[in-house]
């Protein structure tokens, strides 16, 4: 049915001749929006592939086939948004079990896990996920999954991902890591291991600040099957046009990836040289902890460089001030996007819980676009000076 099948190609052409890049029935060069909620049973004998758009929709398989492909996984399942795909898949847990969860884990999984999931009797410990032996320690007779996401959010620590998974695969514990800040560009998770791979597809896969949309993954078909069941017994799906907005973006996702993350590590440099500036993450910088471990487990450092400029006071000038970037919530995006992780999006955490896991007031984290460098750098430069 389709002309490329991802195969033995490397990322880039995968990216391109994913298998569902062409319109089987005339050759068309993006696959079709099937913009329809139900299926004509020709023969009701013999019923369609596709029967109803909840369960499966031919737009929507195609990008769940990519994702699939893109994360060597054996099946890919598209939702709503990224927090659609990492509640649909806590739904695998059920009521009595508890989970280990990365500590500075993204502010909305945080809040799903201690404001709802909490009351349907799904327990968490947060670790930090640095420390092998604080995730060993939080293991109880209950345990049945351990959530990652590494870099972590804003703070860019690395866990190692392969480490955790066996141990995970040993006391028979789902693991599943959060992708969003590396995609499959640069960290293939399922290959070190994991059971499950999750991205807030709004980021870098999709990239253009233009669709809200979420993506899992899994490694084997019985997982897989059982994350379908979940998605269509939730009904959490992405509808035809956003999935084929997706697919618009991800086409370029290594071009975008590759410059971005060229001008992140220029961006971090500079940083790091300033007097002015209290603090730098960015896995790439060699004083950065992770660093070892990142290059062991990824190709790239990403595109996201987080600062401290000291106090909340500092921090709000510069918003105030800057030019070029987008003042916004989110990341990943041909714009390059400053945040303010402790008004933004860690504004659900408490704020003592907020301080221990390092998300200052003068915490602000710069996504990288694809604007020249030179630009950006004198831009925040003018935006840091005193005045
Ligand atoms: C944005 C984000 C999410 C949530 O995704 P939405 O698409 O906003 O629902 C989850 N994890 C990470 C790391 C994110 O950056």
């Amino acid at each position: 049915m389709s002309k490329g099948n991802g195969g033995n190609h490397q990322f880039d052409t995968k990216l391109i001749h994913f298998g569902g890049e062409l319109d089987p029935a005339t050759g068309a060069s993006s696959a079709p929006i099937y913009q329809a909620s139900t299926f004509h049973h020709h023969d009701i004998f013999n019923p369609p592939e596709f029967d109803y758009s909840r369960s499966g929709n031919p737009t929507r398989q195609a990008l769940e086939d990519y994702i699939a492909v893109l994360e060597g996984g054996a099946g890919g399942y598209a939702f709503a948004s990224g927090m659609a795909a990492i509640s649909t898949t806590f739904m695998l847990f059920s009521a009595g079990d508890h989970l280990i969860v990365t500590e500075d884990v993204y502010g909305g999984t945080y809040r799903l896990l201690t404001n709802i999931l909490s009351r349907l009797n799904i327990e968490t410990t947060f670790v930090d996920m640095t420390d092998p032996d604080a995730v060993k320690a939080a293991l109880k007779p209950n345990t049945k999954g351990v959530y990652m996401e590494t870099p972590s959010n804003p703070t860019l620590k690395i866990t190692d991902i392969g480490l955790i998974a066996a141990w995970a695969r040993e006391h028979g514990l789902l693991s599943i890591v959060d992708n969003t800040f590396m995609t499959p560009y640069y960290q293939r998770p399922i290959e070190l291991g994991v059971d499950i791979v999750l991205h807030s597809a709004t980021k870098f896969l999709g990239g253009h600040s233009d669709v809200l949309a979420g993506l899992a993954v899994a490694r084997t078909k019985e997982l897989a099957d059982r994350l379908k069941y979940v998605q269509n017994g939730l009904g959490t799906v992405l509808g035809a046009q956003d999935s084929w907005l997706l697919m618009r973006g991800m086409k370029t996702l290594g071009a975008r990836m590759a410059h971005s993350e060229i001008s992140a590590r220029k961006l971090a440099d500079w940083l790091n040289r300033r007097e002015d500036i209290a603090a730098v993450f960015y896995p790439g910088l060699p004083e950065h902890p992770g660093r070892e471990v990142q290059e062991r487990q990824s190709t790239g450092y990403g595109a996201v460089v987080s600062f401290d400029v000291g106090s909340g006071e500092r921090a709000k000038e510069v918003l105030s001030r800057v030019k070029l970037p987008l003042v916004a919530v989110s990341l990943g995006a041909v714009e390059s996007i400053l945040s303010y992780p402790a008004m933004m999006s860690h504004a659900s955490m408490p704020a003592e819980v907020r301080q221990e896991r390092g998300i200052t007031d003068g915490l602000l984290r710069f996504s990288v676009g694809l604007e020249d460098i030179g630009d950006l750098i004198a831009d925040l430069e003018q935006a840091l000076q005193p005045r």
